[in-house]
């Protein structure tokens, strides 16, 4: 198992950059060692530009601060060499959930960090934040102060409401994340009165996700009504 830490990480790049100098040439990469894989591409030996590994770093002070044990070690969970991106996984510990994110890119077409879901494997992203979990996910086991076990989804819900904060009509227009939101939290037990209530999705919305076998509801003039 390939572990690094943000200070292992920022001592790296600084020292590529440094012995780079500032002439034009590329500084060496910082090298992470990824676990073989059966996808093709993936598996070997990643090297971050210096300054991927800065902002991977930075990403972690800053949004993982809820503790020092978040600035590491973590593990490499996943390299693609080709695409000089890697996953870093903090395992977690009974109190903390495991967080994850992609890191990868240059400085030349753009570094790119990214939150995934907290589940180990999973390449969606994080919806509500470091560890958070995707809709697929909403059962994992949650943190041990947290007594809910409704607590991924309603995190995912918060985050979502904020994201589109008005009511009624406009949420039975959205989208696949929406339907996905739903499934996700009535899969775990949510009642369809509490998705209303927290979501603000129309209620009907929300029963023909839950009952799709059900006869669509009649949305035209009352005269005109199903035969
Ligand atoms: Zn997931």
């Amino acid at each position: 198992m390939f572990t690094v830490t943000t200070g292992q990480l920022l001592r790296d790049a600084m020292a590529s950059i440094e012995q780079a100098g500032t002439g034009e040439e590329e500084p060496a990469p910082v090298l992470l060692h990824s676990p073989p894989s059966d996808r093709a591409g993936h598996g070997g030996t990643v090297g971050w530009h210096p300054l991927v590994a800065i902002a991977a770093a930075g990403h972690i002070v800053q949004h993982w601060s809820d503790g020092w044990q978040h600035k590491g070690p973590f593990e490499v969970e996943a390299g693609s060499p080709a695409g000089r991106a890697a996953v870093l996984l903090y395992p977690g510990t009974p109190s903390f959930a495991s967080r994850r994110l992609e890191a990868g890119g240059h400085p030349s077409d753009g570094i790119r960090v990214r939150e995934l879901c907290g589940h180990h494997g999973c390449a969606e992203d994080a919806p509500a934040g470091p560890g958070s979990r995707c809709s697929a996910h909403f059962s994992d086991p949650v943190p041990t102060w947290r007594k809910d076990s409704t607590y991924w989804a309603r995190i995912a819900i918060d985050a979502w409401r904020t994201k589109y904060p008005t009511r009624g009509e406009e949420k039975t227009l959205l989208d696949n994340e929406r339907h996905r939101l739903i499934e996700g939290a009535l899969s775990i037990g949510m009642r369809s009165s509490d998705l209303h209530e927290t979501t603000g999705i129309d209620r009907a919305a929300i029963d023909r996700i839950a009952d799709p076998q059900r006869a669509p509801e009649w949305e035209g003039h009352p005269l005109d009504g199903p035969a």
